[in-house]
């Protein structure tokens, strides 16, 4: 069957097969972009296509990414349990008052606030003795497959969250606890530790997602995984076949992927036109 655009998108008729760009350019690549496709490629096509601003924040997002940058500030300048708290509190209060759209889902921004300092408590007393090797590290690397030297054309970029004792950490926020087939199958766990194998020339010693629960009773759950050449090949080939699908201008909806549209910052944008019209609309734009 001939993979083509015109089928997938579907009612684009034959006739603007002309009018589409050849191709979608793309100077790089990472795991959130390859997230964005798989998860929705329609939501692919407004965010790093159309470039579309997000219709909202959702606040679970800008929670977990404090997290991430009080928990990188504590592994880089030596914190006391106290500042770490203090700090949390001081991001969390700035990204309320001044993030426009913040939209909450089932905790509002009290109880955040609330799970928040007590995940920084958590955090400290099980991590404060680690001694990192590297914190938010930043990469790029051309697009390999290790296990047999066939080199893709793209360069990926990505940042570890952390690694000690050669064990690479992906720091996550969750409202629910993970089960060990969650990190067995993490894709950015496979991704870190293909990126780590790269740039360090051997395999990490373990991959462990940290995850920050923001229940009730929050809590800090830590599982351990590993990975090994032939989940690198599987990688390798998801990330070169999803390349060629943006390049070749392959976008459709997907709302039966795992989250669906509830929570989808595009909602708006894809049921007032839906995809194809604004597809034809800017191609259009372009001839
Ligand atoms: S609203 Fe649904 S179909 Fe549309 S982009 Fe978002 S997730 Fe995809």
């Amino acid at each position: 069957m001939e993979v083509n655009n015109v089928y997938l998108l579907g009612g684009v008729s034959s006739n603007r097969l002309s009018a589409m760009p050849a191709q979608v350019e793309m100077d790089h690549f990472s795991i959130s972009q390859l997230q964005t496709y798989l998860n929705c490629p329609a939501s692919y096509y407004y965010s790093y296509v159309e470039k579309l601003d997000w219709e909202f924040q959702p606040a679970d997002m800008v929670f977990g990414k404090i997290c991430h940058q009080v928990i990188a500030e504590f592994h880089q300048t030596p914190m006391t349990k106290e500042e770490m708290v203090v700090e949390f509190e001081r991001r969390w209060g700035k990204a309320v008052d001044e993030t426009t759209n913040l939209r909450f889902r089932s905790l509002d921004d009290r109880q955040l606030a609330t799970r928040g300092k007590q995940l920084a408590e958590l955090y400290y007393d099980q991590y404060n003795s680690l001694v990192p090797e590297d914190v938010e590290m930043f990469f790029e690397i051309p697009l390999l497959d290790l296990a047999t030297g066939e080199f893709g054309e793209q360069v990926v970029q990505g940042r570890i969250d952390l690694i000690a004792d050669s064990t690479v950490y992906e720091i996550k926020t969750s409202s629910r606890s993970l089960n060990q087939s969650d990190a067995d199958n993490s894709l950015q766990l496979t991704f870190y530790a293909w990126a780590y194998q790269y740039l360090y020339s051997k395999p990490a010693k373990e991959l462990k997602i940290v995850n920050l629960v923001k229940t009730k009773e929050p809590k800090i759950q830590a599982l351990s995984t590993r990975r090994n050449l032939s989940d690198f090949t599987k990688l390798y080939h998801l990330m070169t076949g999803t390349i060629r699908a943006i390049q070749q201008d392959v976008f459709y909806p997907n709302p039966l992927s795992r989250y669906g549209c509830e929570g989808c910052p595009f909602q708006n944008a894809c049921g007032k036109e839906g995809l194809s019209e604004r597809k034809e609309e800017s191609d259009n734009r372009q001839t």
